[in-house]
């Protein structure tokens, strides 16, 4: 699929850096394994994860375009886009519990 460049986050469209993760579209749990993966920055891989759940993400969150609908998504990537690449907060994970 030539879409976007490699070296590109799919969720933010920030260049990546270090810590940087993959997703799978369909979750590995919910049978997801050997499918599509894109190439995540740690903080927004960590914002899908807190924001859909699997479930969630198999049924209706499915592609990156899918994901990006959603309001908290985009509020998300408008605050991320204006950090640095590697910019990842240890105490993110924990905050909105
Ligand atoms: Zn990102
Ligand atoms: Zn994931």
């Amino acid at each position: 699929m030539p879409e976007g460049s490699l070296k590109d986050c799919a969720l933010c469209g920030r260049e990546l850096a270090e810590p940087c993760t993959k997703h799978h579209l369909i979750p590995v749990s919910e049978g997801g394994k050997g499918t599509t993966t894109v190439m995540l920055h740690k903080i927004c891989h960590d914002k899908i994860h807190r924001v859909f759940t699997e479930k969630e993400l198999k049924k209706k969150y499915y592609t990156i375009d899918l994901i990006q609908s959603s309001q908290s998504i985009r509020e998300f990537v408008e605050w991320i886009r204006k950090k640095e690449p590697g910019y990842y907060d240890r105490s993110f994970r924990q905050k909105k519990r």
